[in-house]
């Protein structure tokens, strides 16, 4: 399976007014960008079918969450074809808000992961540890234990078919707002450990194959670096992503 291209990609998470976000529409639509990097953007879902018709469309869109039913008495949920109906290309699962504040289970997220990927969504699957998990060296415990529920859900589908569609974030939880980014170091060794381990649990091509992206205070100042490190495959871009720096983290690669 041949890696995609450079991803950069966006949460917005719940900021936006309509308004704001036609702003930041237009300013991408304006802008000259990389087109050897792929970009996704992820506006709150009541806007994701405005942003989808005024957005260039070399932009995708994606849902920050769904749920793993299709349809049905859940109220207040959203199912992955509903995204895509609206004109999501892709949808954020297993954000560390949506874990810790929803608590959301290892298995939600599987089972998510699953239904999204059936509904024809891409995945952006997100990993990752929290401050004293590292500090007490259980990272990698628990990126594989975060990872393999997603494998366990998804291995009935056809391998290289579904996880070309799946992209996994590392976003390490101290990472996420604090503005303490993780090293180009720290990031390269876990994406490699990543990679391992999806070699070792799923297939070799598929590991080669599978993009891994790096998210967590991600800003201009550090976006480069980072990009730099043959294991990390793109940008998962939170604060910054809503400010004009977005534009020139996308050219990161230039
Ligand atoms: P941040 O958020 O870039 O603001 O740290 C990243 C994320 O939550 O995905």
């Amino acid at each position: 399976m041949a890696r995609g291209k450079f991803i950069v990609g966006t949460n917005f998470k719940m900021n936006g007014s309509r308004a704001f976000l036609q702003d930041l529409v237009e300013n991408l639509n304006r802008a000259d960008l990389d087109s050897n990097v792929e970009i996704f953007i992820s506006p709150p879902s009541v806007h994701i079918n405005h942003v989808r018709q005024n957005l260039r469309k070399d932009i995708a869109v994606g849902g920050q969450n769904c749920f793993w039913k299709s349809s049905g008495a859940y109220t207040g949920e959203i199912s992955a074809e509903m995204l895509k109906d609206a004109g999501a290309e892709y949808v954020i699962l297993g954000h560390t808000e949506r874990r810790t504040l929803f608590k959301e289970s290892d298995s939600h997220i599987g089972l998510k992961v699953a239904s999204a990927l059936a509904a024809g969504l891409k995945v952006i699957a997100c990993i990752g540890e929290t401050l004293s998990e590292r500090e007490s060296n259980t990272t990698l415990q628990v990126l594989f234990r975060q990872l393999q529920a997603i494998v366990d859900h998804i291995q009935d589908l056809n391998q290289e078919e579904k996880w070309k569609d799946v992209v996994i974030a590392y976003e390490p939880v101290w990472a996420i707002g604090t503005g303490r980014v993780a090293t180009p170091k720290q990031a390269q060794e876990v994406h490699a450990a990543i990679r391992r381990r999806v070699e070792e649990t799923v297939e070799g091509s598929v590991a080669e194959g599978m993009r891994i992206i790096y998210g967590g205070s991600v800003n201009l100042g550090n976006a480069r670096q980072l990009a730099r490190e043959k294991d990390v495959d793109g940008l998962f871009v939170g604060g910054a992503s809503l400010k004009p720096e977005f534009v020139e983290i996308c050219n990161v690669l230039r």
